[in-house]
């Protein structure tokens, strides 16, 4: 770096300034003295002056530079943090905008905003996609039997299941209450269907204690499509709807790929809750 008069210490600036005013001031006093009045009794006395004259300005001069300065150094340190706390507060905001804040997983918008983003800039005509709905099996007996913070906590759990599976490029969003949507690039039906079983088996082995000595087994249904080029949003998420129908249609807690044959149906009548704090050894439990 080039070393300038104005990112040195203060003393050292005033130093400097000192000397180079002193020298001049005794050439300049030393020259007109010997020009006008000769080389007398009086020369070393008008040359004592020359040199305290400079130094005496120079050095109130330098504490007022010094003071300047360390105002300044302030201000920047104060700017400097005010700086770091926008920037962690804008961070802050963007975290709430796009991701859901119980899981961590991209929110519905974002996922969709992503989604599309992707489809459009990032993927080529010849490769393959999946588009992967997963939903919890009977999600709402959770929170009737456990309460609601505890559906909270197993949401939270099937966050971390999902980041454990997949890559890095993989989207994951939380779509709805205890609905996520996944969308693999670069990946196969055949392949989504392997990373969809692994997703399943991942969560059916997740350990969720609602209490203390209790563990409880959650399962997912999922259902997956492969995304032909170009083709709109609306019909993928229909297929990969349609695919999770027939998941939860064929007994939940499987994997089902979308095929033309395949309808969509309403939603089956769900189960009467189930007790099941009563039924520890039960069919759930584990
Ligand atoms: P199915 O196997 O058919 O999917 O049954 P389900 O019980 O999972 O389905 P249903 O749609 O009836 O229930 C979903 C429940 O998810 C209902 C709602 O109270 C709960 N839910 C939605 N969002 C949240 C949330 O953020 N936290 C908690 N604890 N529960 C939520
Ligand atoms: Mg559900
Ligand atoms: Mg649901």
């Amino acid at each position: 770096m080039r070393a300038s008069l104005t990112n040195i210490s203060p003393v050292r600036q005033t130093a400097i300034l000192s000397m180079i005013a002193t020298l001049l001031s005794f050439t300049f006093t030393g020259s007109l003295y010997l020009l006008f009045f000769g080389m007398d009794d009086h020369f070393w006395g008008a040359m004592g002056l020359a040199l305290l004259v400079p130094w005496g300005i120079s050095i109130p001069l330098g504490l007022y530079m010094a003071k300047q300065r360390f105002k300044l150094t302030s201000l920047t340190n104060r700017l400097k943090e005010t700086q770091v706390k926008l920037r962690r507060a804008n961070k802050a905001l963007e975290q709430r905008a796009n991701f859901d804040g119980l899981t961590g997983l991209l929110n519905r918008d974002s996922f969709i905003t992503r989604f599309d983003q992707m489809r459009e800039d990032e993927l080529t005509d010849d490769m393959a996609n999946v588009l992967m709905l997963v939903d919890v099996d009977h999600f709402k007996n959770i929170n009737d039997n456990f309460g609601h913070p505890i559906g909270d906590q197993a949401l939270a759990l099937l966050g971390q299941a999902f980041r454990k599976i997949l890559r890095k490029d993989d989207l994951i969003g939380r779509i709805g209450g205890e609905e996520f949507g996944i969308f693999l690039p670069d990946t196969s039906a055949p392949e989504g269907q392997i990373i969809g079983e692994m997703i399943r088996h991942e969560i059916e082995n997740t350990i969720f204690k609602p209490h203390h000595n209790m563990r409880h087994v959650i399962t997912v249904s999922i259902g997956l499509t492969d995304i032909a080029p170009h083709q709109e949003r609306a019909a993928l998420m229909a297929n990969a709807d349609t695919a999770l129908f027939a998941a939860k249609r064929g007994g939940r807690n499987q994997v089902v790929l979308f095929e033309p044959g395949l309808r969509a149906k309403p939603r089956p009548v769900h189960d009467e809750p189930r007790d099941l704090k009563a039924t520890v050894l039960g069919s759930n439990f584990r």
